[in-house]
């Protein structure tokens, strides 16, 4: 462990590479298409953290090229109604990626929703194609917080293989979607919830903790295993301050290496979710391109007749 507390892992200078390199993508495809890639972030209703989020995203598409349109949904309006919008940006060829603004008004169905996505567009990972693509170990849309929470580690040159790995929260779009790419890395994966029997104990074993649970202060330092490496994917607002899920000042003394929040996860995840529309944006373009090319290739010739068999037969000796 270093002197003088643990390492910190800092989101900011990862996410800067990450965007650099989208930038690049971006402006390739400008060149190509004379217009920007698109992604639609819809909202339904003003929940007021959401417009915070929404807003940090939009600027963050601009800073990259990238053509952020906000579709707002009336909060009063219908499921049907969401559920239209979001059909209608699926059939919308210049829309490259879709996100959903969480959470939804009570009275709307969350997997309702969801099941109304394109898959080729749910840049955020939250269709069942994209969660169950994760779970079978090949390559859909990752959810980009939990991409985020093991891209960090990866980044940081912190080994997961054949490590004790604890991840605190089961949610379907952070806590299991990182636990399973922990398993894609080689770690041996515990998965604890708010049912877990003992806590501390399970979190003592942790040669990394992956800690989203939502809840400021869950883990302290004592808790710890000593030179554990603990990765922070909370959002909490405690008396007007933006705090994680994990006591940083004495967690950071137990700790090898640790992520602040702010300035940890949450940049990363921003930047991660721009290098999943520009993939989004690619795998489209090569797919327009196949169908392209197979409508533009000569039809397969139909059979031909007996006599012309035989010319044929006859011809290139
Ligand atoms: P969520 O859906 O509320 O899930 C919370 C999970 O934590 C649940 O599985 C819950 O267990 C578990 N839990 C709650 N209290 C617990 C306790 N005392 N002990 C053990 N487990 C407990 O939340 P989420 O959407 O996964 O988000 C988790 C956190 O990540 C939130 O703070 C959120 O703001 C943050 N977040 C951060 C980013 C980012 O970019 N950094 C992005 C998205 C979310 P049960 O399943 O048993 O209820």
């Amino acid at each position: 462990m270093p002197r003088g507390g643990a390492r910190l892992l800092q989101g900011g200078p990862i996410a800067d590479e990450i965007r650099k390199a989208v930038s690049e993508d971006v402006a390739a495809y400008r060149e190509r298409h004379g217009r920007a890639p698109v992604l639609a972030v819809v909202i339904c209703g003003r929940d007021a953290p959401s417009m915070v989020y929404l807003h940090q995203i939009l600027r963050s598409c601009e800073k990259v090229g990238i053509e952020g349109r906000l579709v707002e949904v009336d909060g009063e309006a219908s499921e049907a109604s969401l559920v239209d919008a979001i059909q209608a940006l699926n059939a919308d060829p210049a829309v490259n990626g879709i996100i959903v603004q969480m959470p939804l008004p009570p009275t709307i169905r969350l997997r309702r929703v969801v099941e109304a996505m394109d898959p080729a567009r749910d840049i955020d990972g939250i269709h069942p194609l994209n969660a169950g693509l994760l779970r079978l170990g090949y390559d859909g849309f990752l959810p980009a917080t939990a991409h985020a929470a093991v891209e960090i580690l990866r980044r940081s040159g912190i080994e997961i293989e054949g490590k004790r790995a604890v991840v605190v929260g089961r949610s379907a779009v952070v806590g299991m979607p990182a636990a399973f790419l922990l398993v894609r890395e080689n770690a041996t994966v515990t998965v604890c919830h708010s049912r877990t029997r003992d806590l501390a104990r399970q979190v003592k074993d942790a040669e990394i903790l992956l800690v989203a649970a939502g809840k400021p202060g869950l883990i302290t330092g004592s808790m710890l295993r000593r030179g554990a490496v603990v990765v922070d994917i909370g959002i909490n607002v405690v008396d007007g301050r933006i705090v994680g899920d994990v006591d940083f000042e004495s967690a950071r003394r137990v700790a090898s290496a640790i992520t602040p929040v702010p300035g940890g996860v949450g940049p990363l995840t921003n930047a991660l979710l721009l290098a999943h529309l520009v993939r989004a944006a690619l795998a489209q373009e090569a797919a327009t391109d196949v169908a392209a090319a197979t409508r533009e290739a000569p039809r397969i010739p139909a059979p031909p007749s007996r006599a012309r068999v035989g010319a044929a037969s006859r011809g290139p000796r």
